[in-house]
């Protein structure tokens, strides 16, 4: 039997094509070979489905990675891997948030889009897609995990960062190697990417957004830090901190995040640094943090603390369980 992927389109720049006017409109994927005549030459079966509505990934938002897993958990025996098209830029949002939603994969999971969209004569969305189903087709090579693929680099989905809104090479991971290279051939690292699971896969498609992300500045006053500690229902809250996890050392800072903390909100320390680590208790400026209670991000990227954290406190309800989850690697996302 021919190996066969499912392409989940969900919109983005790459769903465009001019039409005789040279006005831009989202192609409908039935036309993907009209699109990209040269798929017909491909060895693997292709098949598709479109989200309704398609959207520019701006507008993306936990219901809808809650419809790509469905698709994804009802299609999983059919197909030997999956496609997600999307806007550049969330991509890495949802890329880390399926990567939690699904335990014990043992297929990939290939999420791209482009630059410039499909229909314009210097698009980077065919190389993209062509690359991308062929690593989401692989047997023989098979990636059990959720990835970007972009311009010629496969990356781990949860370690991935949009880096330029310019540049071909849209994307990096800072604090993981790329798994994957594409040129003559597609040269895999395989003791980079994730060993084959021996237990059944798992799918959890609830995300919490009762959370906030507080981003530290020099100068920022008790009224801002308070009025985002005190918003109602607030489970957790990210603040992005300095260097290798650090912030203000003053008493009201301090109380603020204490006070909180009391009440049972979790505080996950994420540096602002693009690359390396939270380290708390390097420096005086984080070692009352962590007597406090504030949880330690290690060297996670900002989209993927914010989709650890809705998929954490979805699915678990001990606080306790969920900080001590926080600190592990649930699905490569830090390093430890
Ligand atoms: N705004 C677009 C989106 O994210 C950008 C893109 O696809 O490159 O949907």
């Amino acid at each position: 039997m021919k190996n066969a992927v499912l392409i989940i389109y969900t919109g983005g720049t790459i769903g465009m094509v001019q039409d005789e006017n040279g006005t831009l409109h989202p192609f409908a994927l039935d036309r993907i070979y009209d699109v990209l005549p040269l798929l017909k030459k491909a060895s693997y079966q292709i098949d598709s489905y479109q989200l309704d509505p398609i959207i520019d990934s701006s507008n993306m938002n936990p219901s809808v990675w809650q419809n790509i897993a469905s698709v994804i958990e009802k299609e999983y025996d059919n197909y030997d891997g999956f496609l997600v098209l999307h806007g550049t830029d969330t991509m890495a949002y949802t890329a880390s948030a399926l990567s939690f939603a699904f335990e014990n994969l043992s297929k990939p999971i290939v999420l791209t889009g482009s630059q410039l969209p499909l229909g314009m004569l210097r698009s980077d969305g065919r190389e993209n897609i062509i690359c991308a189903l062929e690593i989401a087709s692989a047997r023989k090579m098979l990636i059990p995990e959720v990835c970007i693929f972009f311009e010629n680099k496969l990356y781990r989905g949860n370690r991935s960062t949009k880096v330029s809104a310019q540049n071909f090479n849209a994307f990096t991971s800072f604090n993981y190697p790329s798994l994957a290279v594409a040129g003559i051939d597609i040269y895999y690292k395989n003791d980079l990417i994730a060993p084959l699971p021996n237990a059944p896969m798992k799918v959890y498609k609830h995300f919490d957004e009762n959370i906030a992300v507080l981003h530290l500045f020099p100068g920022i006053t008790q009224r801002v830090v308070n009025s985002v500690l005190s918003i109602e229902g607030l489970k957790a809250v990210i603040i992005t901190t300095y260097g290798s996890g650090n912030a203000p050392t003053e008493d009201w800072f301090l109380e603020e995040l204490e006070n909180v903390v009391k009440k049972g909100v979790i505080v996950y320390d994420v540096t602002q640094c693009k690359s390396g680590s939270v380290n708390i208790g390097r420096y005086a400026t984080s070692s009352d943090m962590g007597r406090i209670g504030v949880v330690s991000g290690y060297d996670i990227t900002i989209e993927a603390a914010v989709t650890k954290l809705m998929f954490l406190l979805g699915n678990y309800s001990d606080r306790n369980e969920i900080t001590d989850l926080l600190t592990q690697s649930l699905r490569g996302e830090i390093t430890l």
